[in-house]
């Protein structure tokens, strides 16, 4: 970093905005934020740097759910079953949709309920008082304004909002501060999926285990498929493939249109809170893009005639700042299944023991990685406290998402898209009952507010 600085002129910023809650950020946590929020009554702004909702979902085209219907509740279980009606997702062991079907019913059913947005447009710090977070700047097409609010809900995933309020955080891994790979998906079409799965059910030994990994349900139109173990490892031996990788990964597939988001981008070691190492990963990641199509046409019965529709908008991160809060969520509490007093949502998740997904140490799906050759065991369920979503220090900001207040092994049963959607619908229900009565965020006793959960279809208990 240069030690050399200019000085910014003071500037007068214009009010934009002045809303009961701003929601900083339109992925899961975000869109479910702005629900929750506005379906409460709170007026709601969300603010994305894109110009479509979604987060990685849409902007990462991670198209898939890793849950079955039935076990999702609140507003992800609403936005699936509208996308499903529109016979644009697919509904089996696990739930596959067409991201641009997501991108349009998430913004129509945000509208519907009232939410007001600003899209191309940058968080770039808090407005702070006495420790009291008073709203937000942004940077967009016309210059810089300040968006003010009484409740401010961060959904950036990166803790944006709240690390330059100086809230203490963490960084990926305990241990070493490492974290789980960046990956570009892309998407590719014209595949004849119905290969696929008969070379995938002739050779189960080159494929996952793992029913929620491999997943083969063309009556339902719902697959999920993992392995090529030997295929990638012959590749990966005579340099047709990064060294990193060794599976390869279709998902969110579209079985009439041949149409599949592959998976398989591994960009370790790389900041993606810092500007200069996002970039990096994103040339990086391109690379291994074209290697790995490559690859998938040359090698994979059925993807002969394979094209590349697309590659992701932006790199999809699965890690990086998580704030140090007032509770910080654990892995012993999820897997013991803990009870706890101010719980605002109830997840349900597969455990596979031992897991550790999308391993920092390079090894994701070689063949001493657990996680790619398990079986999962068992369907839990799990509480998450009100308190993981509050910094210390600052009043009236909530942090929802990847980057709350939770360690490293928490993240990987938390970090589902249908979780956070619910979290932060929770975290918006709350923080507009905060803003409509003046009362501080934190001091809410949530037990006294479960009503209000329920009306919107949050399973709590
Ligand atoms: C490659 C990849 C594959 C994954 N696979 C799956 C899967 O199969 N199923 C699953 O359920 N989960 C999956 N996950 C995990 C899941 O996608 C994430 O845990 C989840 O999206 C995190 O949600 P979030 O709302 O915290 O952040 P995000 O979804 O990242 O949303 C953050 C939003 O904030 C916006 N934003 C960020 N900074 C700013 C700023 N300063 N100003 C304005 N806007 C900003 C971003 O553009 C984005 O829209 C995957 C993640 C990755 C990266």
């Amino acid at each position: 970093m240069s030690l050399q600085f200019i000085r910014e002129e003071g500037l007068d910023i214009p009010v934009a905005l002045d809303v009961d809650v701003v929601v900083c950020g339109g992925g899961a946590a975000g869109i479910g934020a702005a629900l929750g929020a506005a379906r409460a009554g709170a007026k709601t702004v969300l603010i994305e740097r894109n110009s479509f909702l979604g987060g990685v979902a849409t902007a990462t085209i991670m198209p898939i759910f890793l849950m079955d219907l039935e076990h999702v509740n609140g507003f992800t279980k609403e936005l699936i079953t509208e996308i499903i009606r529109r016979g644009r997702a697919w509904s089996g062991t696990v739930l596959n949709f067409d991201p641009e079907a997501y991108k349009q019913v998430a913004l129509e059913l945000l509208c519907d309920a009232g939410v007001e947005f600003l899209f191309n447009t940058f968080v770039s710090r808090p407005i702070m008082e006495a420790g009291v977070i008073k709203g937000v700047i942004v940077e967009n097409k016309s210059g810089r304004l300040a968006i003010m609010g009484k409740v401010v809900i961060d959904t950036t995933g990166d803790a944006d909002v709240a690390y330059r309020a100086g809230v203490p955080c963490t960084f990926g891994r305990e241990s070493d501060h490492k974290i789980r790979p960046l990956t570009i998906n892309f998407r590719i079409g014209n595949v004849d999926f119905s290969k696929v799965v008969e070379y995938a059910t002739q050779r189960p030994e080159e494929f996952s285990p793992d029913p929620l990994a491999q997943v083969l349900e063309m009556d339902k139109k719902c697959l999920r498929i993992t392995g090529f173990f030997e295929l990638v490892e012959q590749a990966r031996q005579r340099n047709e493939l990064d060294k990193d990788c060794h599976y390869i990964r279709f998902e969110g597939v579209d079985v009439d249109n041949g149409v599949t988001t592959v998976n398989n981008v591994r960009v370790y070691d790389l900041d993606p809170t810092n500007g200069f190492d996002l970039t990096r990963a994103e040339i990086a990641g391109r690379k291994q893009v074209e290697l790995l199509f490559k690859f998938i046409k040359k090698y994979i019965p059925g993807c002969e005639n394979a094209f590349l529709i697309d590659t992701s908008a932006n790199i999809g991160v699965r890690e990086s700042r998580r704030i140090l809060g007032d509770y910080i969520l654990n892995e012993q509490d999820i897997l013991n299944e803990k009870k706890v007093p101010d719980s605002i949502a109830l997840i349900y998740r597969r455990h596979i023991p031992g897991q550790e997904m999308h391993n920092p140490d390079r090894q994701e799906g070689s063949s001493t990685d657990h996680w790619a050759r398990t079986l999962y065991k068992k369907l839990f369920s799990f509480q998450v406290p009100y308190r993981s979503f509050f910094p210390k220090q600052v009043e009236n900001l909530l942090v929802v998402g990847r980057s709350m207040s939770q360690d490293h092994q928490a993240d990987t049963w938390t970090r589902g898209m249908y979780c956070l959607i619910v979290l932060g619908q929770a975290a918006g229900i709350l923080a507009s009952i905060a803003a409509r009565n003046n009362i501080k965020a934190r001091e809410l006793n949530v037990q006294n507010y479960r009503d209000q959960l329920y009306r919107q279809n949050i399973l709590i208990e």
